[in-house]
């Protein structure tokens, strides 16, 4: 890249979760009925400042407690891109779920941003509430508490700056203290929801995920995203499958596994 080139985004699939019924991804889902199944991403941000990693993800030990599959662990994908686990210096967290927040000790180099209330939530009263901590794991929480006594935490107090271009928002409502990613590229402002919106189908139909903090926070985030991106079409929800089938893959050989973000759609 060059100085004056702007970001490239890349969606990384690592893992799969396969069998989902309409009732585990939306409230007032039929339990009857399949639905989509979820894919799991990280996001690569390669900027002439460096790459910028949105999320951890989990690995293999993870996959097996929760019952999902890891297809190809994290760090695989960032080589297929181009990118040690070295050589990130950043790494926003959008939230403190399992599935966002594991390899605790893959970036050893790098920096990690949080939302102020994302860190209180996981650490405060509401993780006594079995219902509530049902998404986080002790140790992902812990493993980011030892970083904030390493000075390796950023925190952030609604939106942020990660680098030029670059910045964070929060939008409450499916964690306490979610983050969105919004990016300037070179078709526009591309926003990565994360779990701010799972599928397409939540922020375009305003339906609701079954694992939340506050329903209407989350529907005043789709409003959020909207207007934080260059148009829907910019909005990139956090595990849809249909994400890897509208953008592009940076090659042949990683189609189906990785998409450039910061390009056209193709459809
Ligand atoms: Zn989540
Ligand atoms: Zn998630």
């Amino acid at each position: 890249m060059t100085a004056t080139s702007s970001p490239e985004i890349y969606a990384i699939r690592y893992a799969h979760h396969d069998g989902r019924s309409e009732a585990q991804n939306f409230i007032g889902g039929d339990p009857h009925n399949a639905s989509a199944p979820l894919d799991f991403y990280v996001w690569a941000i390669k900027t002439a400042q460096g790459t910028i990693l949105v999320d951890t993800g989990f690995d293999a030990a993870m996959a097996k407690k929760r019952s999902r599959t890891v297809l190809r662990p994290v760090e695989e994908g960032l080589k297929a891109i181009g990118v040690a686990p070295d050589d990130v210096r950043d790494v926003v967290i959008t939230h403190l779920h399992y599935d966002h927040a594991g390899n605790h000790d893959l970036f050893p180099r790098a920096r990690f941003h949080l939302q102020d209330c994302e860190m209180a939530y996981a650490t405060g009263r509401c993780m006594c509430d079995a219902a509530l901590r049902v998404p986080f794991e002790a140790d992902d929480v812990t493993a980011m508490v030892r970083k904030v006594f390493a000075d390796r935490v950023s925190f952030h107090d609604g939106d942020g700056t990660i680098a030029p271009g670059v910045t964070v928002h929060h939008i409450g409502g499916h964690s306490k203290g979610l983050q969105c990613v919004r990016v300037e590229t070179g078709r526009g402002a591309v926003v990565l929801a994360s779990d701010a919106s799972h599928l397409y189908a939540h922020f375009e139909q305003r339906r609701v995920f079954p694992i939340v903090y506050d329903p209407e926070a989350v529907v005043a985030g789709y409003d959020r995203l909207k207007t934080l991106a260059a148009s829907e079409r910019h909005i990139v929800p956090g595990h849809d499958p249909k994400v890897l089938e509208r953008y592009p893959a940076p090659s042949s050989a990683l189609q189906g596994w990785v998409a450039r973000l910061d390009v056209e759609r193709r459809d």
